[in-house]
């Protein structure tokens, strides 16, 4: 039997989805880079476990509908499984199981002592009423409860969730074992155990990490952007991540030229006032029919001339074929795997600079992992420490991705991966293979 047959044979479970195919190539990539040992490539390739449930709830309108729901664990070498749950209309195990390879090396790459895990629930979170996400919430996990707690697998929000869909998590999964277990979830509001600072983490440490690779690209004689008023920048998604990485970088003094959700984009040449449209927001549900800027689409905001672009929304948005389209000079990939393999490589042919999900986005599992200390304490930190210390993990995080990209004159995804990938190396080899 041919390698290439071997291997059809060992995933054809998971790699249906683009993503996860996706993953597998650039984890393929950086394995052949560092000379990965072969054994523990295709080791994390797969999944250790997955778990696909029925999530049947009562809609408002007294009907019943099951939803599927999943939870897969890569890779649990260093610690228990960490990772969000998403609610999309296009969430599949496959999706999900590729989501989870990149909280794997996302965890191992920032040094946290935690594993790679994700969950996901196949819903048009838009459709639903609050009583009916909670109802979906609830349910999903008492069918997942005995894979998670908070030494075995600790979910946290994603996609279409929110801190109130972890109070759920939380109260649900407490309810069911008698007593308080705030340590099962991360990113839960402040008021239950939740971390000063975890909301912002994403954002703000998409930003610490633009800031990076502008003192790099001028350290290493690139001409790239100072990070002050002559910067100009675009966000793609104004979400969770996108809206907080928009508002750290006006508050920056850049200029934030254009910002888009799913129902369109909006446009400013003198630059948005970032504030004025949170509050617009905040109000209207979209950033289209903000009063200061004119309409444009995603796809012009994302061809924008602009120095920083930051896709902050969800995977798969820069391919193969808009890439030739953009033009930015820096691009922090704030969602995970906004761009696919294909495209980063053309990216960074004709010069531009790639900061990779897995350490762009890294801030938000780095606070998930001190909310996660402080609850194990009980002794929780004021925000100035969160972000001190957020601030120092995605500082060392940024530099060993910089020193492997140094070593190996290879692509920054490329770089990121062996960064994650050397660190559960080898803790696999010293764990060695049960029996
Ligand atoms: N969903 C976020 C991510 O993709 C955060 C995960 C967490 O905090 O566990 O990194």
């Amino acid at each position: 039997m041919s390698a290439s047959t071997k291997h059809d044979l060992n995933s054809h479970l998971w790699d249906t989805s683009a993503l996860y195919r996706d993953s597998v190539i650039q984890l393929d990539e950086a394995a052949r880079v560092m000379n990965l040992d072969q054994n523990i490539a295709e080791r994390l390739k797969v999944p250790k476990r997955a778990m696909i449930v029925s999530v049947p709830i009562r809609l408002d309108n007294g009907s019943i509908k099951v939803f599927e729901g999943y939870r897969v664990q890569h890779n649990m070498t260093l610690g228990p499984g960490k990772g969000g749950i998403r609610f999309h209309p296009e969430v599949n195990l496959s999706e999900v199981a590729g989501l989870a390879m990149l909280m794997s090396f996302k965890c191992s790459l920032a040094g946290l002592p935690l594993g790679g895990a994700k969950g996901g629930i196949r819903v048009d979170p838009n459709q639903l009423s609050r009583q009916e996400h909670q109802s979906l919430m609830r349910r999903y996990t008492t069918e997942i409860n005995m894979i998670i707690g908070p030494d075995k697998d600790i979910p946290a929000p994603d996609i279409g969730t929110d801190s109130q869909h972890m109070a759920w998590m939380m109260d649900t999964f407490s309810q069911e074992n008698g007593y308080t277990i705030p340590g099962v979830v991360t990113g839960k509001p402040v008021e239950i155990g939740g971390s000063l600072g975890r909301a912002e983490s994403t954002g703000r440490g998409v930003i610490y990490t633009v800031q990076h690779a502008a003192k790099h690209l001028h350290k290493v004689g690139k001409a790239g952007p100072k990070i002050d008023a002559s910067t100009t920048v675009a966000v793609h998604g104004f979400g969770k991540v996108g809206a907080v990485a928009a508002l750290e970088i006006y508050n920056l003094g850049c200029k934030v030229l254009a910002v888009s959700d799913w129902k369109g984009a909006i446009l400013n040449k003198n630059g948005l006032n970032i504030p004025k449209v949170i509050e617009w927001v905040v109000k209207n549900g979209t950033v289209v029919g903000y009063a200061e800027a004119e309409e444009i689409s995603n796809a012009d905001l994302l061809a924008l001339n602009v120095d920083v672009l930051i896709p902050a929304a969800i995977d798969g948005v820069i391919t193969e074929e808009n890439v030739s389209t953009v033009k930015a000079k820096i691009i922090a990939e704030g969602a995970n795997g906004p761009a696919t393999a294909g495209a980063l490589n053309q990216l960074e042919e004709r010069g531009a600079f790639i900061i990779p999900d897995v350490l762009c986005n890294a801030g938000g599992v780095i606070v998930s992992y001190f909310e996660w200390v402080q609850g194990l304490q009980n002794f929780f930190w004021n925000e100035a420490e969160v972000n001190e210390k957020l601030a120092e993990v995605m500082d060392n995080a940024f530099k060993r991705v910089m020193d492997q990209q140094m070593k190996y004159k290879c692509g920054m995804k490329t770089a990121a991966l062996i960064t994650g990938v050397d660190r559960l190396n080898k803790a696999m080899l010293l764990r060695g293979l049960f029996p």
